[in-house]
C-alpha cells in the first residue's frame, strides 16, 4: 500500500509527485534581550536595545516592496522585565512591550505583510492583548525537563513541556493562529521527543487555530552555548518526521532547509513543507546557516518527483477570513498565485551583484535610484579590483553593468515587470581604463509580445563611446497590481504632491 499524505492542497501518494510548500518570509529582530538563557539559542543577549519605531516601519516598507508575504517579529522572552527596555518603551511612548508589538503588527498588516510573533512563552494575560490583532504566534516547545546543571535549559527554568502545553492552550483560548515548533536534539531522549509529539497531536491536531508544524533539529554553531553538542543523526530526525506526520496528518510539516541540508531525503518520511524561508533577512536565529533560495531548493529537489509551490502563512478557514487581516490575506494570495504561475522565481533580496546593498562582494551601485521612466543613467568609477589586464576594466564587468542598466530600463521606474535577459550583443569600441568615471546609459526599445528590446552605452568623461550594447529581455510576470501595494501608493502620492508643489 502506498502511503497517502495531505500536502496542503491535495492528497498525494508517495509514488506520485509530492507537493512541497514554502513561505516567502523575513525576520525582524525587535530586541535580542531575553530573560531566559536557553543553551541552544544564538539569540540571547542581555542588553540589546529595542528597534526604533521609524526603523521598523522602513524595514517593513522595504519588505513589502520586495514582495515578502510574511514578517516574523523576533524578540527574547519578557524583555520589558529589564530596565533598559522599560526606559526605551517609555521613550517611544508605550506603556508595555505588548503595546509596542501591537503597533508593529498593525504596521505590517497595513503593508499587506502577515505578522508572526516569535517572542517566547506568553501567558494568557499577555495573549489577550493579541486577541484579534491579526498576528500568528510561534510556540517553541521542548520535550523534556532539561533544567539540571549543564543541561540546555539550566538557565531557562520557564521552558518545560508542561509550560509549553499551557502556552498552546492559552493560544487556543485566545483564538490566535499558531505554529508548533518542536526543538529536538537538545538533550531529550528519543522516547521523550516521540511521546511529546504524540501527546501534542492528541491535544491539538484538530484545533482550528493550529496552522502548521515546524521540526527544528538542533545544529551546533559557534555562537550558542551548546556549540560542542553533536547534531541528531538523520535517522532520528526521520523518525520524528514520521511521528509528526501520524500525529498531525493534515498539516504542513516543515524542517528549516538551511539548518537541515538533507531535507529532500525527509520527503519520504512525511515532510511536505519548508516553512518560512527568510530569504530577505537571512536566518537571524541561525546566522551561520545560509538560507537557500527558491531556485536552489528546486535544483535540490530535482530527483524527488516534487512540485515546489509558495503558500501563505495562514491556512485554516477559522482565521483566513478574519476582518483584521482580510486585506493582507487577499493581497498576498494574489501575489502568491501570480508567482506560482511563473516559470522561474524572481525575487529581489538585495543580493544582486550590481545593485544589492547586502552583497558584500557586489558593486553596490544603487541603480534603482537612477531610473527615470524607462531609461537609466548613472556614473561609476571602476577600481583595480575590476580589471583584466593591468589598468583595463574587465569586459565581463562592463557587460554586467550594461545588462543591469538595460534590465532596469525595461523594468521601469515602478519596477512593475519581472524580466530575464534573453540575449545581448556588445561592441567593445575602445579599451576602458580603470579609475575614470564612466557614464552608463540605457533606454528601452520596442516590445513584441513578451520580448522587449533595450540599448545601452558606456561613455568616457570626454564623450568617447567605449562600449555599446543591445539586448532582448523576456517579461516573466507583471508585478501584481503594483498600484495596490501600499508602498507604491504612498510613493505616487508623494510624487503627485511634489509635482503640484
Ligand atoms: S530560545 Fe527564546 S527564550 Fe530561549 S534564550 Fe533564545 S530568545 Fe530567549
Amino acid at each position: 500500500m502506498p502511503k497517502i499524505y495531505y500536502c496542503g492542497k491535495l492528497f498525494v501518494t508517495m509514488n506520485e509527485c509530492v507537493a512541497i510548500s514554502y513561505i516567502l518570509s523575513s525576520y525582524i529582530s525587535l530586541t535580542r534581550t531575553c530573560c531566559q538563557e536557553c543553551g541552544f539559542c544564538n539569540f540571547f543577549k542581555a542588553e540589546d536595545p529595542l528597534l526604533e519605531p521609524d526603523e521598523l516601519v522602513e524595514e517593513l516598507k522595504h519588505l513589502s516592496k520586495n514582495g515578502a508575504t510574511e514578517v516574523v517579529f523576533v524578540a527574547g522572552e519578557n524583555p520589558s522585565d529589564l530596565p533598559h527596555i522599560m526606559i526605551q518603551l517609555a521613550k517611544f511612548g508605550y506603556t508595555s512591550f505588548a503595546e509596542y508589538v501591537n503597533v508593529a503588527i498593525k504596521e505590517a498588516l497595513a503593508l499587506n505583510l502577515i505578522p508572526v510573533l516569535e517572542i517566547g512563552y506568553l501567558n494568557s494575560f499577555t495573549l489577550e492583548r493579541f486577541y484579534k490583532s491579526g498576528c500568528s504566534i510561534r510556540a517553541n516547545l521542548v520535550a523534556a525537563n532539561l533544567n539540571k546543571e549543564e543541561q540546555a535549559l539550566e538557565n531557562a527554568k520557564n521552558r518545560t513541556p508542561v509550560n509549553g502545553k499551557a502556552f498552546v492552550e492559552a493560544l487556543h483560548q485566545n483564538q490566535i493562529p499558531y505554529t508548533l515548533c518542536f526543538n529536538i536534539g537538545i538533550g531529550e531522549t528519543e522516547e521523550e521527543r516521540i511521546n511529546y509529539i504524540k501527546e501534542l497531536g492528541v491535544y491539538c491536531s484538530s484545533d482550528p487555530f493550529l496552522q502548521d508544524i515546524r521540526i527544528i533539529p538542533f545544529q551546533p554553531s559557534s555562537c550558542c552555548k551548546m556549540y560542542d553538542r553533536p547534531p541528531l543523526p538523520f535517522d532520528s530526525v526521520a523518525k520524528v518526521l514520521e511521528t509528526a506526520r501520524e500525529a498531525f496528518p493534515v498539516h504542513h510539516i516543515s524542517v528549516p532547509a538551511n539548518i537541515f541540508s538533507r531535507f529532500p531525503d525527509l520527503i519520504e518520511h512525511g515532510l511536505n513543507d519548508l516553512g518560512s524561508l527568510p530569504i530577505f533577512s537571512g536566518d537571524i536565529l541561525h546566522p551561520t546557516f545560509t538560507v537557500p533560495n527558491v531556485e536552489t531548493i528546486k535544483a535540490r529537489l530535482t530527483n524527488k518527483n516534487c512540485h515546489l509551490y509558495e503558500r501563505g502563512t495562514l491556512s485554516t478557514p477559522a482565521v483566513l477570513n478574519r476582518p483584521e487581516c482580510y486585506n493582507a490575506v487577499s493581497f498576498t494570495r494574489a501575489l502568491i498565485e501570480n508567482r506560482n504561475s511563473a516559470i522561474i522565481s524572481l525575487i529581489d533580496n538585495d543580493h544582486c551583484f550590481v545593485c544589492g546593498k547586502k552583497n558584500p562582494f557586489g558593486l553596490n551601485i544603487p541603480v534603482k535610484s537612477f531610473i527615470k521612466g524607462n531609461s537609466v543613467t548613472f556614473t561609476w568609477v571602476p577600481g583595480p579590483n575590476h580589471q583584466s589586464y593591468a589598468g583595463i576594466v574587465h569586459g565581463g564587468i562592463l557587460a554586467t553593468l550594461l545588462d543591469e542598466a538595460m534590465g532596469y530600463a525595461v523594468m521601469g521606474e515602478k519596477i512593475d515587470r519581472r524580466i530575464v535577459t534573453l540575449e545581448y550583443t556588445l561592441n567593445y569600441r575602445h579599451p576602458t581604463p580603470v579609475g575614470l568615471p564612466l557614464k552608463v546609459v540605457a533606454t528601452i526599445g520596442a516590445q513584441r509580445h513578451s520580448v522587449i528590446t533595450a540599448r545601452g552605452t558606456i561613455i568616457a568623461p570626454d564623450g568617447t563611446v567605449l562600449v555599446e550594447a543591445s539586448g532582448k529581455f523576456y517579461e516573466i510576470i507583471k508585478t501584481i497590481n503594483p498600484q495596490n501595494n501600499p508602498v507604491n501608493k504612498e510613493e505616487s502620492k508623494n510624487e503627485t504632491k511634489q509635482s503640484t508643489d
